[in-house]
């Protein structure tokens, strides 16, 4: 039989596994951890990466847990349009619960997958000869294929592709999913949807579901994404909150009521780093198969566009399906490098696109701001939608 081991049980490590086993692999999935366990935030997902979980024969429960989100416009602080909203044409992207998407690829998993926690792997055996491995330290773990999603900090890709570094991307994020009994009355009803861009602050909310309903998400509420300029904050949670609701106290309604709805406990923040350069492969041959970096190990970045989950999810629906009918020896190196080859041009056109979008996010001072405010006037069609045009332009391979 087929074996891979599959390093981190993310999203792109849970989607990779299951596509691996449903065509006849046995898998085995390494995590440092000690259960497999998602944030308590949400995603924004793209129609690519509702494509892909079409692909990896997962749609069908999405509809389930997803709430579709609407164009809503850019807004400046004051509440006066940057970008008006457009009329959504076609399936746009949705909001899922990080939760609830974890629980339908982990059900996805079927009973060829082995999960080992508490597993932090920190050595990496790849030679011609010898069949690919990895290992902590105690236990060897070797298969056909070893497929590198354990995140931006992987130990895997540090061995395999040294020349790609980790960096910080000059902000700091903080989430939250505001539960339904704690979230106020606000705009009258109309749904808290929206995106805000001020000199160097960013403010993104989403419904997930609908109040009182028993509704798309089993975890709904106000999801919202804050994003500074600078680095994050090393105060406890409660002095980050205090320093959210000032820096964002002028700024239109409801922000202010949302932030004032938010406890500390429900604050997630982090450092928004990304990978510069992107690795020069994705792919690497080892004895009869080889590795492949998948997901934020092979081309994080930041989280302006929302694309980092989709591409991990197009690079699971991608590897499954050039590994399907692939056994050890050729073939399977030849898969390898064909997924390096259909992945790493996608990867690099949205780390573009979303370099580009830091640009804009990060405009700080008059005359940059007023550059900003034009270009969001007038290019903003070309630039806001470059999502949706990157989301469109992918296809899973058959
Ligand atoms: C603020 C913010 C908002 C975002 N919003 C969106 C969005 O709306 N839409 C979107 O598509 N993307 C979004 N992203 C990006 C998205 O979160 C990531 O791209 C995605 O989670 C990457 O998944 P992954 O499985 O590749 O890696 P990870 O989620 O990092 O998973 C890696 C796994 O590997 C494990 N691991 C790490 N090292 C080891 C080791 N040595 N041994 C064993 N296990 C290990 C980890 O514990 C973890 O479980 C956002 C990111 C941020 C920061």
């Amino acid at each position: 039989m087929r074996t891979a081991v599959v390093v981190g049980a993310g999203i792109g490590g849970l989607a990779v596994a299951g596509a691996l086993a449903r065509s006849g692999w046995r898998v085995t999935v390494l995590e440092r951890e000690d259960r497999v366990r998602a944030e308590r935030t949400a995603l924004i997902l793209w129609p690519n990466a509702v494509r892909a979980l079409d692909a990896l024969g997962l749609a069908a429960g999405l509809d389930a847990i997803a709430t579709p989100l609407p164009d809503s416009g850019v807004r400046r602080p004051d509440g006066q349009w940057l970008v008006q909203p457009r009329g959504t044409s076609g399936r746009g992207p949705v909001i899922v619960h990080r939760e609830d998407l974890y629980d339908a690829l982990v059900a996805g998993l079927g009973d060829q997958v082995e999960i080992r926690t508490g597993v932090t792997v920190r050595g990496v055996r790849a030679t011609e000869r010898e069949r690919p491995s990895v290992g902590d330290g105690r236990t060897t773990y070797e298969g056909d294929l070893v497929v590198a999603a354990d995140g931006i900090d992987s130990a895997v890709r540090r061995r395999l592709a040294p020349e790609s570094t980790v960096v910080s991307s000059g902000c700091a994020a903080w989430r939250a999913v505001i539960p339904w009994y704690r979230v106020p009355p606000l705009n009258e009803g109309r749904p808290v949807v929206g995106e805000t861009l001020g000199a160097g602050y960013r403010f993104v909310a989403a419904q997930l579901g609908q109040r009182g309903s028993s509704g798309a998400s089993t975890r709904g509420g106000v999801y919202w994404v804050a994003t500074a300029a600078g680095a994050p904050r090393p105060e406890p949670p409660a002095t980050q909150l205090a320093l959210l609701r000032r820096w964002f106290a002028q700024w239109h309604p409801p922000i202010g009521d949302l932030l004032a709805a938010t406890e500390p406990d429900d604050l997630v923040q982090q450092e928004v780093r990304e990978l510069r350069p992107l690795p020069r492969e994705y792919g690497f041959p080892a004895g009869p198969g080889g590795f492949a970096l998948l997901g934020d190990a092979a081309h994080a970045m930041p989280h302006h566009l929302g694309q980092g989950a989709c591409l991990a999810l197009e690079d699971a629906a991608t590897l499954g399906s050039v590994l399907r009918e692939a056994v050890p020896g050729r073939p399977t190196q030849e898969a390898i490098a064909a997924y390096s080859r259909l992945r790493r041009p996608r990867a690099a056109t949205v780390v573009r696109q979303t370099r580009r979008m830091s640009a804009v996010l990060q405009a700080r001072g008059r005359l940059a701001l007023r550059a900003r405010d034009a270009a969001l006037g007038t290019i903003s069609p070309r630039l806001m939608g470059s999502a949706a045009t990157a989301a469109a332009a992918w296809k899973p391979p058959v």
